[in-house]
């Protein structure tokens, strides 16, 4: 699917909520391109990408490949399109360090915050947004304010966090960008970006409400918050649920208006004024 003249989607179907609708894979340029991230290591995600290839022509060829960050769905296929077509690879520091463990480490140029990532037809900021994973980065076309966002923003529903105050922040700095489309790493392409950041910060904050009015009714385990705050969710998103949860309340305890009583996932938490 066209995104626009000289950038490409190429959507795999999924069917797992944590990957909502699609996994995208992004070719960008005219006659050399670039691909942003490359699908799981699965016959189905390299033929995906094989069959727009051979669609577009012989003529172009993917000369460059980034990640946006080191998790399987994103960087899975980088053997498959280093085997095949002998790329250029690009990533965060901290996803070269994972990936390494599938393509050796000399084989990326790392892309630190503040870096560039030049293509035939774009050329994208790199943007460090911890939170989602340690090394999700963005690439944002300054130009046409189009942001790839990975799994940082994802085209439904809310991604699954690992650090909340880093996310929260990484959100802000997304936020500050303005962007128009953005290109996420699953599901379908978003336009009027920055109202899309503005509604996740929202969530977040609202998440963090609902949390803090459940302990107001008195101490709670993270399943019993859970099994309140997400009643009409997909039981299926419950386990990535407590673990935001979680980060939610280790936000709150750091700020000193939770704590914690009890071991392990037995803990009650409970206020603290
Ligand atoms: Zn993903």
């Amino acid at each position: 699917m066209k995104v626009r003249d000289d950038i490409r989607v190429v959507q795999v179907p999924e069917t797992t909520p944590l990957r909502p609708v699609s996994t995208n894979i992004y070719l960008v340029g005219r006659a050399s391109l670039t691909m942003i991230d490359s699908g799981v290591r699965e016959d189905r995600y390299s033929q995906a990408i094989f069959k727009e290839l051979v669609a577009l022509g012989r003529r172009r060829s993917v000369s460059q490949c980034a990640i946006t960050h080191s998790h399987p769905d994103h960087r899975g296929g980088l053997p498959w399109v280093l085997a095949a077509a002998g790329p250029k690879l690009f990533a965060h520091p901290g996803a070269i360090t994972i990936a390494a463990s599938e393509v050796a480490a000399e084989r990326f140029t790392p892309l630190d915050d503040g870096s560039t990532l030049e293509t035939d037809s774009a050329r994208f900021e790199v943007h460090h947004t911890p939170g989602h994973s340690a090394d999700s980065i963005c690439f944002f076309d300054r130009e046409r304010r189009i942001l790839f966002t990975g799994d940082t923003i994802l085209g439904m529903g809310t991604t699954v966090v690992k650090d909340l105050p880093d996310y929260m922040a990484s959100l802000n700095r997304l936020l500050a960008l303005e962007p128009g489309t953005i290109c996420p790493g699953h599901g379908p392409i978003l336009d009027d970006g920055a109202k899309v950041i503005a509604g996740y910060i929202a969530h977040r904050n609202q998440r963090e409400q609902q949390i803090l009015d459940a302990l107001r009714r008195g101490p709670q385990t993270v399943a019993r918050l859970v099994s309140r705050i997400y009643a009409g969710v997909d039981k299926r998103l419950h386990k990535p649920a407590r673990m935001n949860v979680r980060q939610h309340l280790a936000k709150l305890e750091r700020e000193g208006r939770v704590r914690a009583e009890g071991p392990g996932y037995r803990a009650r938490f409970e206020l603290t004024g």
